[in-house]
């Protein structure tokens, strides 16, 4: 008996995961009903299937994905007239998955489910249409998909390097890295801040000293989705000119620019008692997350990060070096979020630093982070982000 039970519950759930793997469902044909207060929608089934559905507005329409399904018959034959249904119209989506677009001629309230075979009738799915008289409502079920994404802001944390008592790099005619990076960085704040689907926060909005861990724990308690610092290179060689894109690195810097670079961001905060530098030794709480597994994931995303944002400053200033560098910058030592230095150019080279203290190349400089942050995640987005549903919408649109 007991047995038997057990056979039944392998059977069941065989027959439940067979259809899917093995052979596509059939979407054989379309029948439409009408009553006074709802019109009924039957697709005929060779199978059963998985199916989800979700509505969209302005226009109106109603989406029913069937997963494994295949459409063989057509709907040409329906008459729509007078039913709220303007036209059936349907694609692939995904490998072997079928979509069916409902455009409406207004919002309606649905209630669908499927019927097994009974009384000759195979697998059905039937969908009963309600108009709604008033502006669009929620519709039940599987339709929450599309009401309840969070669609939240993504957050970026931009830090303008130094400040306060340490004025980074200083040019020939005295032009100081913390003015230029505070400028550059204020106005990527205001456009992020300008862009639907982005919220941004400044680590300092004025001149003011924020020693590197603090930058990090902002990054952090904002809970950033990504966190970039902003800076303006020194280097002996005065003829060195040319933005660049840091990521950590672990390991060694990948070049020697890298190093001497990695030493000089990190040793302005000697001011403070605490070195950076060799934070590994100081905070284990820190460093034993840096290690973490998780660090590798963020290391690529944030040199996806970094080289698309290389590639939108490659239109506006030249590039010191055409890849992304690597090196142990200790402002980039935030484990789980995604985080890039740049150097906007060089204080130390006569040009760039003539060209970096003007408003209208801060303000080049800005957008072209701008874009490059943006459009790392609009193939990134996170999934329940504004711009993730925004894409989902595109998609939606057969
Ligand atoms: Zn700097």
């Amino acid at each position: 008996m007991h047995r038997r039970h057990l056979l039944n519950l392998i059977l069941a759930s065989a027959a439940f995961a067979l259809p899917f793997g093995v052979s596509a469902t059939q979407i054989r044909n379309a029948r439409l009903w009408r009553s006074d207060d709802k019109l009924r929608l039957v697709f005929d089934l060779s199978g059963p299937v998985h199916y989800k559905t979700f509505s969209l507005s302005a226009p109106e329409r109603l989406i029913i994905d069937l997963s494994g399904a295949n459409l063989s018959g057509d709907f040409s034959q329906l008459s729509l007239a007078n039913t709220v249904i303007r036209s059936i119209r349907s694609g692939h989506f995904g490998l072997g998955d079928t979509r069916i677009v409902l455009d409406l001629s207004g919002p309606v309230q649905l209630n669908s489910f499927l019927l097994p075979p009974q009384e000759g009738q195979g697998h059905r799915l039937v969908l009963d249409l309600k108009t709604v008289a008033s502006l669009p409502v929620a519709l039940p079920s599987e339709a929450i998909q599309d009401t309840t994404h969070p669609k939240r802001d993504i957050i970026v944390v931009v830090d303008p390097g130094h400040g306060g008592k340490d004025p980074g790099a200083v040019g020939a005619k005295g032009e100081r890295e913390k003015d230029v990076v505070l400028s550059i960085a204020q106005l990527l704040a205001k456009r992020l801040k300008r862009e639907k689907g982005f919220d941004v926060k400044l680590v300092r909005n004025d001149d003011f000293f924020v020693p590197l861990r603090k930058r990090v724990e902002i990054a952090r308690k904002h809970n950033a989705d990504m966190f970039i610092s902003v800076h303006a290179d020194a280097a002996p060689r005065l003829t060195a000119s040319g933005a660049s894109v840091y990521c950590l690195s672990e390991g060694g810097a990948t070049s020697a620019t890298a190093r001497f670079m990695a030493q000089r961001e990190n040793g302005a905060d000697l001011l403070g008692a605490t070195r950076l530098l060799n934070l590994k030794d100081k905070d284990p709480m820190l460093a034993g997350v840096i290690l973490d597994m998780s660090m590798n994931a963020t290391l690529a995303a944030s040199l996806q990060l970094g080289s698309t944002v290389l590639g939108s400053l490659a239109g506006i200033t030249t590039l010191h070096q055409k890849r992304v560098e690597q090196a142990g910058f200790a402002v980039l030592k935030s484990p789980d979020v995604p985080s890039i230095l740049v150097e906007t150019g060089f204080i130390s080279n006569a040009r760039d630093s003539q060209r970096l203290v003007t408003a209208r190349h801060q303000q080049a400089v800005a957008n072209g982070l701008f874009e490059g942050l943006q459009r790392y995640f609009q193939k990134n987005p996170p999934t329940n982000s504004y711009i993730a549903w925004q894409q989902a919408q595109k998609k939606a649109q057969v």
